[in-house]
């Protein structure tokens, strides 16, 4: 136990470092070993204050996320942490808690069971439990408001975001910042504090009978528009609002109530799942042990349209340089311009601040010509979806490209072998598979095609970790992970409309269920006669005597493409909001008595079986076929590509295939 903490001492007061790197997480017996050197220096006559820092680079980052799923198979027993926190807090001689790096989730309930809090300006601060779907259970519920008033505590603890060191000065979640050298600023600090625990204080708490009604629904409100269909953050506003009614120790009991159903309810295993697939799906399973990523410090993308633009993005906010070529100076001129509109509004929103926004221009070098490509690292094609057009671009490449250099294609629906072999380097070859708007989206498919060596692929994982991607790996098969299995879901959507359900029930069944936008609001976003493109280039696939979906057909046919011509699925007014069109369901009716299609009613969960059935067997498809590795890979592609709720942790994790 001994060696979770280190022990010194500075004149009087004893210094407790936590030992457990790399990040000092709370695993089993940390906790206890701090609450036992704290207890050492309660007893010690030598001693009058004690400090509490983390070794290393960060203070306590947190809880062991692991150990969440051990309590739950039952392999270790529950949480103690609030027990542990309240111990600390019982010391009778001054405790201040130094911290720097992060100090989240346990880490931060650790710190208020200081009765100081000290930092360095850099430290973060933080209750990011709700992003796991739970809720703090160290106590944070109850002593974030005592400290920073309820507002504060909602925001932390309903939103999961964590706070710079100054504003959680202002709030008064610490009490100085230490410029110089912590541990001394620190040590200073303890020689003249005196106890004062954070469970007494009362000063920022309403009264006990003040009526939070009026605050409580406006914080279900945020909750319902940020994280809809979530049960944490309505948790999260449970606990926090009750620490001003609810003496201390009740309120601990009942923030272990809230914490413990969460613990073992869906949300929170389907989120942890979520967590943990993330860095699942950036180890290739099957790669030489050997291979080293390759340095990626240039960078240069054919194209300068949607895709192009935001990949040139993604890569300037890495600070990598781009070269963007494209064929006209209006469509380079068209393309930059879309990106510095793209980082103004970026200013506006307050994300970037405008030195951000020149430096990140400044990266990214339009061009008309091949000039300086030979000196790029990699080469990203974002052309038009034109199998020619891409053949002949590759050979371009293959001809300015300096040996060793990575050729990517962001193609959608071709095949990335045939594009490899229009070069004659194919094992240099593979697909990055961005999404719309692709400085948004946090999904890359990396795709290898047959030739694709294991050096591109090791570098294309280790180059999207840098671009703060999640980069699955697809095999080579049409349409790869993502867009295979969105087809059927959407076909089934459609038919669903054929059949006699209206657009906005379909998609009103699957919002419900937790997706960002129904599968027919889609097609309308990214254009319906985009998917009618997609669609002629997988007619041949279709199978006689299978029913497919048509109504799209005639919305394409009376050009009706979605929001950019004012109306698809929908009707869209100038705000580009939604209103159901009885002209969609007055055309699909009268095609579908054409065809002999009968019509009838569905119930919100008929539609969901239908839709939801359709992804999980294509999603089985692509696992027996091996065009995805594993389950987590389907679910990790539809939460961060798709808008599929994290807290049902994906479509195969939803379908219990693990
Ligand atoms: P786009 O039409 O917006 O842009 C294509 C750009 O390529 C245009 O600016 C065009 O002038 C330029 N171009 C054409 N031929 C060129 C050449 N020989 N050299 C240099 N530039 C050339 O198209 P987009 O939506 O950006 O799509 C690009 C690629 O990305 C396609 O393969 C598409 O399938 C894929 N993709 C698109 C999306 C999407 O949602 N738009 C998503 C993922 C992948």
């Amino acid at each position: 136990m001994a060696d979770f903490v280190l022990l010194d001492r500075d004149g009087r007061v004893l210094i407790v470092t936590v030992n457990n790197p790399p990040v000092n997480a709370l695993g089993p017996g940390v906790p206890e070993a701090i609450v036992a050197a704290v207890n050492q220096g309660a007893a010690d006559d030598g001693i009058d204050a004690i400090v509490v820092i983390g070794g290393g680079r960060t203070f306590i980052a947190g809880f062991d996320i692991k150990e969440f799923a051990k309590i739950v198979s039952g392999e270790r027993q529950g949480v103690d942490l609030a027990r542990q926190v309240l111990a600390i807090e019982n010391c009778p001689k001054p405790v201040v808690m130094a911290l720097h790096g992060t100090a989240l989730g346990g880490g931060l309930e650790v710190a208020m069971g200081g009765h100081h809090r000290v930092a360095v300006a850099s430290a973060q601060m933080g209750q990011p439990e709700v992003k796991l779907g739970l809720i703090p259970g160290g106590g944070g519920t109850q002593r974030l408001p005592r400290l920073c008033g309820l507002e504060t505590a909602l925001e932390m603890c309903v939103f999961g975001d964590p706070l710079a060191a100054p504003e959680a000065m202002r709030r008064g979640l610490i009490d100085k910042i230490i410029e110089g050298d912590l541990l001394k600023g620190a040590v200073e600090y303890a020689r003249t504090a005196s106890v004062r625990r954070t469970r007494d204080l009362r000063d920022k708490l309403p009264h006990g009978t003040a009526d939070l009604s009026d605050l409580v629904e406006l914080w279900k409100a945020k909750a319902a528009e940020r994280m809809r269909g979530q049960e944490a953050p309505l948790a999260a506003i449970d606990a926090v609002t009750a620490a001003a009614w609810m003496p201390f120790a009740q309120g601990i009991e009942y923030e272990r109530e809230l914490f413990e159903r969460l613990l073992h309810g869906e949300q929170s295993k389907a989120l942890i799942h979520v967590f943990f697939g993330e860095r699942t799906v950036a180890k290739i399973p099957n790669l030489a042990p050997d291979v080293q990523p390759l340095a990626i410090n240039r960078a240069a993308v054919v194209g300068a349209g949607t895709m192009g633009g935001g990949i040139a993005m993604i890569y300037a906010n890495a600070g990598i340089p781009v070269l963007v070529k494209d064929t006209s100076a209006e469509a380079l001129e068209r393309g930059l311009a879309t990106i510095r509109k793209n980082y103004e509004s970026a200013v506006k929103k307050g994300r970037l601040d405008q030195a951000g926004l020149e430096q990140r221009m400044a990266l990214i070098a339009p061009t008309l010509t091949y000039d300086g490509f030979e000196r790029a690292d990699i080469i990203t094609e974002a052309v038009f979806e034109d199998l020619e057009l891409k053949k002949r671009v590759f050979a371009e490449l293959d001809a300015v490209a300096r040996p060793g250099a990575i050729l990517a294609t962001n193609t959608s629906t071709l095949d990335v072998d045939v594009i490899a072999n229009a070069t004659q380097r194919p094992e240099w070859v593979a697909g990055h598979h961005y999404f719309s708007p692709a400085n948004v989206m946090r999904l890359m498919e990396v795709v290898r095609a047959k030739s694709t060596s294991d050096v591109v692929m090791a570098s294309s994982m280790e180059l999207a970790r840098r671009l703060k991607k999640v980069a699955v790996v697809s095999g080579n098969g049409m349409g790869f992970i993502g867009n295979r299995m969105f087809v059927p879901y959407r076909q089934q959507a459609v038919m669903l409309v054929e059949e006699g359900a209206a657009p906005e029930e379909v998609d009103r069944a699957l919002t419900d269920f937790g997706w960002a936008m129904g599968p027919l609001a889609v097609g309308d976003l990214s254009g319906i006669d985009v998917f009618w493109l997609v669609r002629q280039s997988w007619k041949h696939l279709e199978k006689p005597g299978v029913r497919y979906a048509e109504a799209e057909e005639l919305l394409y046919q009376r050009g009706r493409y979605g929001q950019k011509t004012g109306a698809g699925w929908y009707r869209y007014d100038a705000q580009r909001k939604p209103h159901p069109d009885p002209e969609v369901l007055q055309m699909v009716r009268g095609w579908a008595s054409g065809a002999g299609i009968a019509q009838r009613t569905f119930t919100e969960e008929e539609i969901l079986d239908r839709c939801m059935g359709a992804l999980v067997e294509e999603g089985k498809k692509v696992l027996a076929e091996g065009i995805a590795l594993r389950p987590v890979d389907i679910d990790m592609v539809y939460v961060c590509g798709y808008g599929f709720p994290s807290w049902r942790g994906g479509p195969m994790f939803w379908a219990g295939i693990t």
